[in-house]
C-alpha cells in the first residue's frame, strides 16, 4: 500500500506546484537521446496542467561539479517538451535566485517553466536548508515525481519538502507501488536476477533477497568474486577482492537458493573482437576473463524464470556492451519478457537490453531508477519519499 499522500489528494487548482522531476536523460550534441524519463513524467505534468496549475519542473542532469556547466544545462530538455505538451513551456537558466523568482512570478496558470540543472549549486547534493527554503518559495505545493532520484537527501529530492505541503507524482506512486508489492507480498516463485559489474554494490540486496526470494540467480561481473570465493582461479576477470571475505560467508549462508553459472562465455582480452570459448564453470586459465553466462547456463536460468510467480531483474549477464559477449543478456531478457511472471526491470543496462529485444512492452514494470530500486531491494528507506505527507 503507498502510504502517502499524492497530487490527487490535494487541492491543486490554480496553485504554483514545484515539481521535482528526474529529468537525468542522456544529452549528445544539444540534443535529448533516450526521452524514457521525460515521457514517464508526463501523466503527473499533464494531470497539474489540467488543474490550471503553473508547473515548476527542477531536475538535476548529470554530474557538474556544483558549477554551472552548459553542456549539461536543461534547456534541451525543455525544448524537447515543448513538443511533447500543447501548452507554452518556458525556461530559465538558474534554479534559485532572482532570475528563477522572476520567471515563476510571471508564469501564467496552465504554463510549464523548467527551471535550470539543480546541481550547478553545490547546496543541492549539501542538502542546504537555505537551497531548499529558496526553492520552496517559489511555489504553494511540492510534488515530488523524481524516482530515479529519491535514494538521495538533496535539496530538491528531501529539504524543500519540510518548507512546503509535499507531496508524490503519479510516478513516484506507480514505481513504489510495483517495487514494494514484489518486495512484500510477491507472487511465488519469487526470483531475482543480479548481474552487472561489481557485487560490492549489491551484497545489501543479495543479503536482504535472501529470506524473500525463492532463488537468486546471478550473472555478470558479480559472479566472478563468488567464484573466487569459492576458491576458483578466475583468470584476469573482473573481481571485488575487497569483498572476498563476505562473498564467502554469503554463499555459504545462501546454500542452494543462490545460483551461479554452470558455464561461462571467456575471452582472451577485453574486446568485442577478442577470442572467445564457452567452458562449464572451473579454473579459468591464465590471461583470460570471464565476460558472458554460457548457453546452459540460460536454460538452465530459463527453466527458473518460466515457472517465475515474480522476476525482479537488475545488471546484465555480461558486457552486453559487446556484442560478442551480449548473448547471455538478451537471452535472459527474452526469457523474462515471455514469462508469465510479474516481471520487473531495474537499472539502465538490464532496461535497455530489454528494449532492444522489441519486447518490453511484455514486461509489467521497467522502473525509471536503478539506484534507487536497487535501495528498495536492500531494504532501504528512500529519504525523498520519506519526506513526503503521509496519507
Ligand atoms: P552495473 O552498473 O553494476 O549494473 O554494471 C553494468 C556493467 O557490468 C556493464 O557495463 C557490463 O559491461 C558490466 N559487466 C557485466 N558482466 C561483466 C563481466 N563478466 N566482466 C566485466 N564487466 C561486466
Amino acid at each position: 500500500m503507498f502510504n502517502k499522500k499524492t497530487i490527487e489528494d490535494m487541492d491543486i487548482k490554480n496553485k504554483r506546484v514545484l515539481v521535482r522531476v528526474d529529468f537525468n536523460v542522456p544529452i549528445k550534441d544539444g540534443k535529448v537521446g533516450d526521452d524514457t524519463r521525460i515521457q514517464a513524467a508526463l501523466p503527473t505534468i499533464k494531470f497539474l496542467l489540467n488543474q490550471n496549475a503553473a508547473v515548476i519542473l527542477c531536475s538535476h542532469l548529470g554530474r557538474p561539479k556544483g558549477v554551472a556547466d552548459s553542456s549539461l544545462s536543461l534547456k534541451p530538455v525543455a525544448e524537447y517538451l515543448k513538443r511533447l505538451i500543447p501548452n507554452p513551456v518556458y525556461f530559465v537558466e538558474d534554479c534559485i535566485g532572482t532570475a528563477a523568482e522572476k520567471a515563476t512570478r510571471e508564469l501564467k496558470k496552465g504554463e510549464v517553466l523548467v527551471l535550470e540543472n539543480t546541481r550547478f549549486h553545490t547546496e543541492e547534493k549539501n542538502n542546504d536548508p537555505e537551497m531548499a527554503k529558496q526553492l520552496a518559495d517559489l511555489a504553494d505545493i511540492y510534488v515530488n515525481d523524481a524516482f530515479g532520484s529519491a535514494h538521495r537527501a538533496h535539496a530538491s529530492t528531501e529539504g524543500v519538502a519540510h518548507f512546503l505541503p509535499a507531496v508524490a507524482g503519479f510516478l513516484m506512486e506507480k514505481e513504489i507501488q510495483f517495487l514494494g508489492q514484489a518486495i512484500t507480498e510477491p507472487k511465488r516463485p519469487f526470483i531475482a536476477i543480479l548481474g552487472g559489474a561489481k557485487i560490492s554494490d549489491k551484497i545489501g540486496v543479495i543479503r536482504n533477497l535472501l529470506d524473500k526470494t525463492d532463488f537468486i540467480l546471478i550473472g555478470g561481473g558479480m559472479a566472478n568474486t563468488l567464484f573466487k570465493a569459492m576458491g576458483y582461479p578466475v583468470g584476469d576477470s573482473l573481481v571485488d577482492d575487497d569483498v572476498l571475505d563476505i562473498a564467502r560467508g554469503l554463499v555459504k549462508q545462501a546454500g542452494q537458493k543462490l545460483r551461479l553459472p554452470i558455464d561461462i562465455v571467456i575471452a582472451n582480452k577485453f574486446a568485442n573482437d577478442a577470442e572467445k570459448k564457452v567452458m562449464a564453470t572451473g579454473p579459468i586459465p591464465e590471461n583470460w576473463r570471464i565476460l558472458d553466462i554460457g548457453p546452459d547456463t540460460v536454460t538452465a536460468y530459463g527453466k527458473i524464470i518460466k515457472g517465475a510467480g515474480t522476476v525482479v531483474w537488475n545488471g546484465p549477464m555480461g558486457v552486453f556492451e559487446f556484442s560478442n559477449f551480449a548473448e547471455g543478456t538478451f537471452a535472459i531478457a527474452k526469457v523474462v519478457a515471455e514469462s508469465n511472471a510479474v516481471s520487473i526491470i531495474g537499472g539502465g543496462d538490464s532496461a535497455a537490453a530489454i528494449k532492444q529485444t522489441g519486447l518490453a512492452k511484455k514486461i509489467t514494470h521497467i522502473s525509471t531508477g536503478g539506484g534507487a530500486s536497487l535501495e528498495m531491494l536492500e531494504g532501504k528507506e528512500l529519504p525523498g519519499l520519506v519526506a513526503l505527507m503521509d496519507k
